[in-house]
């Protein structure tokens, strides 16, 4: 009895123990149901038409316990249900109930209290009664917005990722290594003008093979050898080919990839890009040809040129030549004397303007070279003017400068390219000044660094609306038909020469007031070298220049043409101390060379049969007359044929028109 009493009184505490642990188990589970926000637990009571809801997920969408009533009424759930998935979901309940499928999954959107919906994903499951009617639904509910959002997201990527490469036209492929696959998009072969799709399934070959086999074999080789450096992570994959497409037509493709390794270093996938860049490789070429062209052009222009100077230069070699003889000759008339001086008027004319015009040529083609060394400016103004005094004189204008201030000054520069300049600018204030009018020249020193030469004039000016074309080849600003001479390439040269020299050139002029045009030398470090050397010998007179030797001195002339032969002959004829020998042509004037060993040779350039450089090379080369010096004297004067002679051995090299005054010079040197 006790016995029997114990064990019922044990088996009650043990009832109250699990019942309690039931309590707690269920507690347990109603918090972690309330805490789930995003989720919802429903029992569907079918023949009660009430669903039981349990969890967080109506809290959740912002309903508080007055919904309850409604929400646990099933044919009201639709009400939350966005209006274009009830059908679906409908459906999907439908199918359930006929046990057409044995677990309900459904996506859709359900309202929020405040608006608004929020996605859902259901997953349902079935009790039936014995007869196999469903009598309850039930499962789980949760929010699934945030998947809903990056599936989206991943969406417009991909799309917008579509649409950036079907914009840029550009072809897309990938390698799968492992499985040797291959994929192209439909553009890669539209590059090659198949447009529709069963052309490109009628090449009947793997895609890989297709392309490969289409390429240009020159291209596939480098082709190859690029995607093998990038394969062993050698470098990026970049190379442009050329590739036969539709109708045997050839077409040009840059492809850009990037291999992905796995841990171990292997190749995984490649993925690029295709770019037909036909257009570009055919307008490459285009440029390239008309690059070809132009420089074959400026060749053409140059040896033009050169062979135009020469052309010109020769006949004018006599010209002046014997105006030089004839202006020396004590028995010519005084009018006589001017008909000479009119010849060498028009004769230094025409070579200016053949000097300007290759000038212009040679600065354009950018073939210039400087000599720099110490120059005095003050005494190259002066220069200038006594060459330009005749003119001012013959319209009674006035010449002034000062040259006291800077008397001792030198500058580092090229003398000539100063003279040049100098002379342009002061004949520009002769020429286009009025009758009676001055020329003023002021030097002084600007912003510490630049010695600067004003010249002013009290010309006509140059009209506002013409001041911007000033600096224009050929363009004489409306002088063209007026009696003054000029070409209009003046002001060009002297810009180019002046910039090419670290200097720069202004004006300002007033119509009917007069002219200031400047030009600035940079002073380097001029300032603190005041003292100059011996080297100027610009400034002349019509004085014969003197020979310093006085003893019998033996001169070779290798000349072809007569005139020049005979001019030489004149010209030297007042140093008795000279005895002339004439060759015309190379072989005679080697043989004289070797057996009279004359102290100077004189040697033209273009000689027959054998060409002054050929000549040289002989002289040079024989021991009995390697020591005597060579001179040339050509018509060739373009610097680049000066360079040249210098560089093959020439002592000097004289130009045509020969000046006297610098053949002596010369030979003072060497004499
Ligand atoms: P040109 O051989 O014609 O003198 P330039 O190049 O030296 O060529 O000068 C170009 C033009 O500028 C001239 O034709 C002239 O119209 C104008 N010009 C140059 N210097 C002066 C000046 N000092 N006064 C007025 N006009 C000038």
């Amino acid at each position: 009895m006790v016995w029997s009493f114990i064990t019922s009184m044990f088996r009650l505490a043990k009832r109250a123990t699990s019942i309690r642990e039931m309590e707690a188990s269920l507690a347990r589970n109603e918090r972690i149901f309330r805490s789930s926000h995003g989720y919802g637990y429903f029992d569907w009571d079918l023949a009660n038409k009430r669903i039981l809801w349990s969890g967080g997920y109506w809290r959740y969408l912002g309903y508080s316990e007055d919904d309850a009533e409604k929400i646990s009424f099933s044919a009201g759930y639709y009400d939350y249900v966005h209006p274009d998935d009830v059908h679906r979901l409908r459906e999907i309940v439908h199918k359930l109930l006929k046990s057409e499928t044995l677990i309900g999954e459904a996506i859709y959107r359900v309202r929020r209290k405040n608006g608004g919906y929020v996605w859902t994903e259901v997953r349902a499951d079935t009790t039936r009664d014995d007869k196999g009617w469903v009598t309850h639904i039930n499962g789980i509910a949760l929010d699934i917005s945030k998947q809903k959002q990056i599936q989206q997201a991943l969406l417009v990527s991909e799309e917008r990722h579509a649409r950036i490469i079907e914009a840029s036209n550009d072809g897309i492929w990938e390698w799968v290594v492992a499985d040797k696959g291959f994929q192209f998009t439909r553009r890669c072969w539209e590059h090659l003008g198949y447009n529709d799709t069963s052309e490109i399934m009628d090449l009947n070959q793997a895609p890989l093979e297709a392309w490969r086999e289409r390429m240009h074999p020159d291209d596939l080789k480098r082709f190859d050898k690029i995607l093998g450096a990038h394969i062993r992570q050698q470098g990026p994959f970049d190379v442009e080919y050329r590739i036969r497409g539709k109708n045997d037509k050839w077409f040009w493709i840059r492809a850009r990839g990037k291999m992905i390794f796995n841990e171990h270093g292997e190749p995984v996938r490649m993925s690029g890009s295709n770019m037909d860049i036909t257009e570009l490789k055919l307008a490459e070429e285009r440029v390239l040809k008309a690059k070809d062209q132009a420089e074959h052009a400026n060749q053409t222009k140059s040896e033009f040129l050169s062979s135009m100077s020469h052309e010109f230069r020769t006949p004018l070699n006599a010209i002046l030549g014997y105006s030089q003889i004839l202006t020396l000759d004590k028995q010519l008339s005084r009018e006589q004397k001017l008909h000479v001086q009119e010849i060498t008027r028009a004769g230094d004319t025409l070579s200016r303007l053949i000097k300007d015009c290759l000038d212009l040529a040679r600065i354009e083609a950018g073939y210039l070279s400087f000599i720099y060394k110490n120059v005095k400016p003050t005494q190259l103004i002066e220069y200038c003017l006594t060459l330009v005094k005749k003119q001012a004189a013959s319209r009674a204008i006035s010449l002034s400068f000062d040259p006291v201030e800077f008397a001792n000054f030198s500058l580092n520069t090229d003398q000539t390219r100063l003279e040049q300049i100098l002379l342009n600018l002061i004949s520009n204030s002769v020429k286009y000044n009025r009758e009676r009018g001055r020329v003023n020249i002021i030097c002084t020193i600007v912003d510490d660094s630049y010695f600067r030469i004003t010249v002013q004039d009290t010309g006509k000016g140059i009209p506002l609306h013409r001041q911007s074309h000033i600096f224009q080849a050929f363009n004489r600003l409306g002088e063209e038909n007026s009696t003054i001479e000029g070409s209009g390439v003046g002001l060009v040269i002297t810009q180019r020469l002046i910039q090419h020299m670290g200097g720069r050139i202004g004006f300002s002029s007033e119509e009917g007031v007069g002219s200031r045009f400047w030009i600035d030398l940079p002073l380097q470090s001029s300032l603190n070298d005041r003292l100059i050397g011996s080297q100027d010998s610009a400034i002349n007179d019509d004085a014969v220049p003197e020979l310093l030797c006085t003893s019998p001195r033996r001169l070779l002339y290798v000349e072809d043409s007569l005139t020049n032969q005979r001019m030489m002959q004149h010209l030297l004829s007042r140093y008795p101390q000279i005895h002339l020998e004439l060759a015309n042509d190379a072989l005679k004037g080697l043989f004289y060379a070797r057996t009279e060993r004359p102290d100077v040779i004189i040697m033209d350039i273009n000689l027959p049969s054998m060409t002054g450089y050929e000549a040289l090379e002989v002289l040079q080369a024989d021991l009995a007359t390697a020591h005597i010096p060579v001179i040339a004297l050509s018509a060739n004067a373009m610097s680049h044929d000066v360079e040249k002679g210098l560089q093959a051995g020439f002592m000097h090299y004289l130009t045509k028109p020969l000046e006297l005054r610098r053949l002596i010079e010369v030979l003072n040197q060497h004499l």
